[in-house]
């Protein structure tokens, strides 16, 4: 295989500092490795370097752990962070190395391979990721992606020979996956407890889209874009009615995508309560908490540019004043995120509904059209399609659901209908197809048995163009509702 000088990208030079964060590290490779699901639509985004050799077999050699990528030595990254409120200071990828980084339209990626074996930083554990896992990643990963909502791409699931001790027992797979960067709120946390400034400062100057010249005045500015893009990513998971399940500030990205897909679904009978996630019995995590998780992140994240900012100003005093306005300025950051990320949430809303000022007007709609869903019960994604199909056929009154024949719905329609809703509008804003977990959990459970992936690539394939009406049996009147209870897993 030829291996042009270009193919090779090293690691940005501060993620190479000497910090003690980045640490050399070989993936433990699976025994008979199998591409189980391969995402063609993506490597045909990367602009892979003339006479590189991309073609499956080759690239199962890079992704199973087998092969290292031509030039590039894997590393693994260490981070801290607060689980469930409590401050872990010690955790890093304990099953994950970045493989490669690769060249696409206008940006680079990191290759990781998650399920890649024990690294330097595993604490227990195997280092390594059941299939199921590894599946359910790479779905979710597609469906926020088919929706246009910023999460770490998924590349590839390989799959093995060899069984993990789970319950059941199941393959151990590797997902590979893309990002701009997998550093975490908690990789800021690490460094502030070791008080690594050099290192900070080099990886905010790296991540700031527009740095400027002095490594201490980049973090007013870094930080307020990564408050935009997380109430931008928070507002859009709450109108599309996705639950992250588990926002520990290891788990949010610095770049502000979805990350670490573990124990996520979409909603569907309306409950802001809901809260799929095994390990998160008290509810932390729950749908309607997400804008304060992020936000509660986001101070942290906050206290930690706070030290680095006052052990600077007491280094060099002649500084404080321009850095006590640097922290205002994050400060001011911070409070502004929750009204930000409401009205953006509100905004996804209204387009929903049809409404097209978006105005106050409308977000009162928004708020009432939840409580109307959650009092009756109504399923999320179908809702807004019952709606849309009453007003649209002339609003017959056969065609009228029950849950909106309510004295209360019928309060709510009427004001509404004084918006004047803007059909065409709710048909852009709508998806036809929502990954139901019901769904997910069946596709994947026979998959791991069978062996078989294809099914999983046909629901992948719906995923991707949620937009579209999928085959019969995925559409919204068709939505699988298991019985009891519903939960989620992290895949450990
Ligand atoms: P996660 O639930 O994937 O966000 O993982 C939380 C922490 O546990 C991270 O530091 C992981 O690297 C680590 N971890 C999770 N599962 C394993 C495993 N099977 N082996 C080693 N480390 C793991
Ligand atoms: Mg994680």
């Amino acid at each position: 295989m030829k291996t042009p000088k270009q193919s090779v990208l090293p690691l940005p030079a501060w993620l190479s500092a000497n910090s003690g964060l980045v640490k050399a590290c070989q993936p433990q490779p699976l025994s008979t490795p199998r591409l189980a699901l391969f995402n063609q639509p993506l490597a045909d985004t990367i602009d892979w370097p003339s006479g590189f050799d991309t073609t499956p077999a080759t690239l199962l050699q890079y992704l199973s752990g087998h092969q290292n990528w031509p030039g590039f030595s894997p590393v693994s990254l260490g981070y801290a962070g607060h689980q469930f409120g409590i401050f872990a200071a010690q955790l890093g990828d304990g099953r994950a190395h970045i493989i490669a980084r690769l060249q696409a339209t206008q940006r680079r990626y990191e290759l990781q391979l998650k399920g890649s074996g024990t690294t330097p930083w595993t604490l227990s554990g195997d280092g390594r990721l059941p299939l199921s896992a590894a599946l359910r990643e790479y779905i979710y990963s597609e469906a926020l992606t088919g929706l246009g909502i910023p999460v770490t791409g998924a590349f590839a699931v390989v799959t093995s020979a060899t069984r993990l001790q789970r319950n059941p027992a199941e393959p151990a797979a590797i997902l590979a996956r893309l990002s701009a960067s997998h550093l975490r709120i908690g990789t800021l946390e690490w460094l502030a407890l070791r008080q690594d400034w050099p290192s900070m400062d080099s990886i905010v100057m790296g991540l700031h889209k527009r740095p400027v010249g002095s490594p201490l005045l980049n973090y007013a500015g870094w930080y307020c874009d990564l408050c935009q893009r997380l109430a931008r990513l928070g507002g859009s998971w709450m109108s599309a009615g996705f639950v992250h399940g588990v926002l520990n500030t290891d788990n949010i990205s610095l770049v502000g995508e979805t990350l670490d897909l573990g124990p996520c679904a979409f909603i569907d009978i309306f409950d802001p309560n809901a809260c799929f996630s095994a390990v998160d019995a008290a509810g932390r995590y729950r749908f309607a908490a997400q804008p304060h998780a992020l936000f509660w992140a986001l101070n942290k994240l906050a206290q930690c540019i706070a030290q680095r900012l006052s052990f600077a100003s007491a280094q060099q005093p002649e500084l404080k004043a321009r850095l006590d306005a640097e922290l205002e300025k994050v400060k001011h950051a911070l409070s502004a995120f929750s009204p930000t990320l409401e009205s953006i949430w509100l905004a996804g809303l209204s387009q929903r509904l049809g409404l097209v000022a978006a105005d106050e007007k409308a977000h009162k709609l928004c708020q009432a059209w939840l409580s109307l869903l959650q009092d009756n019960k109504v399923d999320y994604h179908r809702a807004f399609d019952e709606l849309y199909t009453w007003l649209s056929q002339g609003k017959v009154t056969a065609l009228k659901p029950a849950w909106l024949s309510t004295t209360k719905a019928g309060l709510w329609l009427h004001e509404y209908q004084q918006a004047d809703p803007d059909l065409a509008m709710m048909r852009k804003a709508n998806p036809s197809f929502s990954p139901r977990l019901g769904w997910v959990d069946m596709l994947v459970r026979q998959a791991c048995e069978n062996d078989d992936f294809s099914n999983i690539e046909r629901f992948v394939s719906a995923c991707r163009q949620p937009f579209t009406k999928p085959p019969a049996l995925w559409q919204h009147q068709a939505a699988l509702r298991p019985k009891g209870l519903q939960r989620t897993f992290c895949g450990t």
